[in-house]
């Protein structure tokens, strides 16, 4: 059954979903985006707000929208310290942060600029904290300066550290409540939203149906594995951690891949959140892409510590044991991932152990807190992050968005890799996004 969404339903349930109408749907639209997370919510409500008299059509194979990486991350609002000058990274997470605030402000979301320390505790991490301080700078990342011990210990009293990077433009906001707060935009401005519809092939229609031009004027065909089918003019695919599968299904390359990478979470118990008041991030290891294990609070109040970075068994699995065997297959016969193992074999084996006995989680973490104790803190969430690998095993660090060639690649562009800060970054790869589909498409 899938689930087309009207203006009012959506509102009324806040963006949670509600059955107003199921029926096989052969729809005609102008551009059909896929994945409803907060980068194609992002540029779904940017291509509508631009062109209001074309038709949109977001397309999601969950029953709600959001629930993948969008609904499971730290939810920091990042100010654009760690990234290369001049990459997309860099660019758009700085412009996102400043069109994130004014969108919560606009819109009442609720957030808070409660900043962020990255802490060096050892001399050998001075001097990359220092070159972090000089890529901030170059960013234009706004506020940030160098603190020292006594510095840190004003900020965050129960931390302890030799030097700090102190970043007051950071905050925190619920990524999924803004997610949400998009589809809202778009469904206002006469998007449709339609769930449940898993889009397992993206093809040129080859004749016109019963001779009508009507599959000209829309030549590609979006179907969904249960036998559904709607027509469009373009398709812009924003699949997170199926974006490999989704570019291969329309005749695009299959790499960079998308290799999952469990997160796994602590929560500190409420009578201990007095040990954090902001942000407090380690500084991070430049092998990874990864950030590190921090300390983040959290909107409702509560206080996250992670999260690590172990690879995952299944696309989209929050559990331990959660097992897919075609996706364990698929990352493990990839000869990019053999390559990464090899090279990160200690690394890889060591966050799986801090994973599964938190006391080695928590003497890591007592690094920049030593009050912290293993009965402060609990289980908490996980989140997959979807990360780009290249056949050389390289981790793919910046944004990746990009078309293909022939008749479908021609019609079709792709969101390949929207790692950490796209959540950040959404109306800022909006922005870009929309650009480059008003400069290949004709709209
Ligand atoms: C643990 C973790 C912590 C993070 N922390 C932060 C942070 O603090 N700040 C920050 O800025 N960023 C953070 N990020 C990154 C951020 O959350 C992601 O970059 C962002 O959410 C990616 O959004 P997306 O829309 O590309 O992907 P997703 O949110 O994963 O959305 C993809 C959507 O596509 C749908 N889909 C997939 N295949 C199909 C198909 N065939 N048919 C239909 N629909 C399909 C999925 O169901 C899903 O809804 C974090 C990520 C993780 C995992």
């Amino acid at each position: 059954m899938i689930r087309i969404l009207s203006g009012a339903s959506f509102k009324a349930a806040g963006g949670l979903l509600k059955d107003i109408q199921s029926r096989q749907l052969h729809g005609t639209y102008d551009i059909a985006v896929v994945g409803a997370g907060i980068v194609g919510l992002a540029t779904a409500r940017e291509l509508i707000l631009r062109h209001p008299s074309l038709s949109f059509v977001l397309l999601e194979k969950e029953k709600e929208l959001s629930l993948h990486q969008s609904g499971h991350n730290s939810g920091v609002i990042h100010s654009g310290i760690y990234y290369t000058p001049g990459s997309l990274k860099a660019r758009l997470c700085v412009r996102g942060a400043t069109l994130a605030y004014e969108y919560c402000e606009k819109k009442g979301l609720p957030y808070k600029r409660c900043g962020k320390l990255i802490v060096a505790v050892e001399q050998e991490e001075i001097p990359r904290l220092k070159a972090l301080y000089e890529r901030g700078m170059k960013n234009n990342v706004r506020d940030l300066t160098i603190v020292d011990g006594k510095g840190i210990r004003d900020r965050e009293p129960y931390c302890r550290g030799i030097m700090a990077l102190d970043s007051p433009y950071t905050g925190i906001v619920d990524w999924r409540m803004v997610a949400l707060s998009y589809g809202t935009d778009f469904k206002e401005a006469g998007g449709t939203v339609v769930t449940e519809y898993e889009v397992n092939d993206i093809s040129m229609i080859k004749e016109s149906p019963s001779g009508s031009t009507e599959g000209m004027k829309y030549p590609l065909a979006v179907r969904d594995n249960k036998g559904n089918e709607l027509r469009c003019r373009y398709v812009l695919t924003c699949g997170g951690l199926y974006s490999d599968r989704l570019s291969q299904i329309s005749g695009c390359s299959r790499e960079p891949r998308i290799v999952p990478f469990r997160g796994d979470y602590l929560v500190l118990k409420p009578e201990k959140n007095y040990l954090v008041k902001g942000n407090i991030y380690p500084v991070p290891d430049p092998r990874f892409p990864f950030l590190g294990v921090h300390f983040t609070p959290r909107m409702d109040g509560s206080i996250w510590l992670g999260p690590n970075a172990v690879l995952a068994f299944k696309r989209e699995g929050y559990k331990v044991y959660d097992f897919s065997a075609q996706d364990f297959a698929d990352a493990l016969l990839f000869r990019g991932l053999q390559k990464l193992i090899m090279r990160n074999i200690t690394f890889g084996v060591g966050e799986m152990y801090r994973g599964l006995f938190i006391g080695a989680q928590v003497k890591n973490l007592q690094k920049y807190i030593p009050e912290l104790s293993l009965s402060d803190v609990i289980r908490g969430p996980t989140g997959v992050r979807a990360q780009a690998l290249d056949r050389d095993g390289n981790l793919v660090d910046d944004f990746v968005f990009d078309g293909g060639v022939g008749d479908v690649g021609s019609r079709v562009l792709h969101v390949r890799n929207a790692p950490s800060p796209a959540a950040t970054s959404s109306l800022a790869i909006a922005e870009m996004i929309a650009d480059e589909v008003e400069n290949r498409f004709t709209l």
